[in-house]
């Protein structure tokens, strides 16, 4: 089951804290939507406020159509999949999964195909008369999961739920977890501070900071087309050139940089950029390339770092500018001190306010 989510100028003070600041946002039924954002951005907050286990200090939770603010946990169409799973440890995994049938009401026969159904679906069949002491962390996070969608919520909440887990296992989590996403058609709400975690699994980005959706949109245009210097530097590394506007007209944008001038096509109206703004130029590492078409920066690497899947190197532009981070593939071969030309493809750059 599935429902669409609107979340409409959501405030939420905790004393003098003002933790969430007339958040809106509105998600599709079946969406996989990611809050995304640092320590204390309110993320926590706006999760338990949709599944109603916060009030709003205003604003409204609408549900598949319904207002359902004012609406004890029990009462919604929501299941919230925590971070320490909350497992009851007495009972069998095959007891915990069935849990919430049994509160519904749901015969105990009936209720024990729907587990083994669930755990199916998670990849754990056969562990239903397994206690949660005797599964790992992961089988633990499948069972909360089976558990949390047992009962057919219409939309699914998940708070760091792969958090405990070891970057390896998170990394196959994310799969799975997209891919049972995919098959039950519920909308999921997953909360997270980690970038690629969010880039992995998300059909929407919700960038918060601050208490407000600073940003938001899918993980391509939110990577690539950040709207704020914020989400561009959260979303990963981005090398931030400061640039005054030289002229505009015929759908581009003239921009004069320490590492020259720069022509970048744009779409919409021009007419309000003033000759003379300051700005700044993103350019994302991996687009600073040896081979690339477009502007030449000519520089001397500072240092190289091999990470596995590219070689990260700092380049000091000549004859001037702040220094550049680039990826570069693997092999390449370049040393410190050594002079390099690099070249970017200002199409791929994304034009930022200056500060
Ligand atoms: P984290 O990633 O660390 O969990 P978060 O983005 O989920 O952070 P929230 O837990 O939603 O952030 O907190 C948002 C703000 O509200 C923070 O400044 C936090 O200190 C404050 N806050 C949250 N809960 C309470 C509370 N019960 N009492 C007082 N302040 C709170």
């Amino acid at each position: 089951m599935t429902a669409p989510v609107e979340l409409v100028a959501i405030t939420r003070d905790f004393g003098a804290t003002r933790a969430l600041d007339g958040v809106s946002l509105g998600l599709s039924a079946g969406e996989f939507a990611v809050l995304l954002g640092p320590s204390g951005c309110g993320k926590t907050t706006l999760l338990g406020i949709l599944g109603g286990f916060l009030a709003p200090s205003a604003g409204h939770v609408l549900i598949g159509g319904q207002d359902v603010t004012a609406l004890p946990p029990a009462r919604r169409p929501t299941t919230t999949v925590f971070q320490d799973y909350a497992l009851f440890p007495h009972m069998s995994v095959a007891q915990n999964v069935a849990f919430g049938l049994r509160m519904r009401g749901m015969r105990r026969l009936a209720r024990m195909a729907r587990a083994d159904e669930m755990l199916a679906l998670v990849g754990l069949q056969g562990a239903g008369t397994r206690r949660p002491h005797e599964l790992s962390g992961g089988q633990r996070q499948r069972v909360a999961l089976a558990r949390a969608l047992a009962v057919e919520p219409d939309v699914l909440l998940l708070d760091e739920p792969l958090g405990a887990l070891d970057l390896k296992l998170r990394r196959q989590m994310q799969d799975e977890l997209k891919s049972i996403q995919r098959r039950v058609g519920t909308t999921f709400v997953h909360v997270t501070h980690d970038q690629e975690e969010a880039m992995a699994i998300a059909d929407r980005i919700v960038v918060m900071n601050g208490g407000r959706i600073e940003d938001e949109g899918t993980p391509q245009r939110v990577y690539l087309r950040p709207r704020s210097r914020f989400t561009a530097a959260f979303m990963g590394e981005i090398n931030l050139v400061p640039a005054r506007v030289g002229g505009a007209g015929d759908g581009h944008l003239l921009l004069e940089t320490a590492l020259g001038p720069v022509r970048l096509a744009l779409k919409g109206d021009l007419s309000a950029v003033q000759p003379g703004a300051r700005l700044a130029l993103g350019i994302r590492p991996e687009h600073l390339r040896p081979d690339e078409a477009g502007l030449r920066i000519p520089g001397t690497v500072i240092e190289t770092i091999f990470s596995g899947t590219h070689q990260r190197v700092r380049l000091q532009p000549s004859p001037a500018g702040p220094p550049l981070v680039a990826h570069l593939p693997q092999g390449a071969r370049v040393a410190p001190g050594e002079a390099i030309t690099l070249a970017f493809d200002p199409a791929a750059a994304v034009l930022l306010p200056e500060a």
